[in-house]
């Protein structure tokens, strides 16, 4: 590990320690889901699986253009969540070493985002 690396993997342990005891961290996520909604009326239906920041803004998944946050209000119950936001581990997050905005994205408590697999996906 060069020093770069020693100083993210400090600063993730410190954020790991931060997210196991600070109030700001104990999040309810069993039905913690959020709404993006592009300005075409897309939907982008997002859930937490780790309790973290997760952006105001995101991009929509049918036609890429940018979609705001419904600010964890399930406007559309109808639909099921098709990304999930997660904390990255500390080796995915020594591979965001060459996007400084994302690195400290995520050294600050932020999450990524990942599809989620449909069951029927996994099964086939
Ligand atoms: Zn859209």
């Amino acid at each position: 590990m060069n020093n770069f690396q020693q100083a993210v993997k400090k600063k993730y342990k410190q954020l790991l320690n931060k997210v196991a005891t600070s109030d700001f961290y104990k999040i309810d996520l069993t039905n913690r889901v959020n709404c993006y909604i592009c300005p075409d009326g897309h939907i982008t239906k997002t859930k937490d699986v780790d309790a973290g920041v997760t952006p105001m803004m995101h991009k929509c998944g049918i036609c890429n253009k940018y979609a705001r946050s419904s600010f964890f209000k399930d406007i559309a119950p109808e639909q099921e969540p098709v990304e999930e936001w997660y904390r990255p581990n500390l080796d995915e997050t020594l591979k965001l070493s060459n996007n400084s905005g994302l690195l400290d994205h995520v050294l600050n408590g932020g999450l990524l985002c990942r599809k989620i697999k449909r069951d029927s996906e996994i099964n086939e």
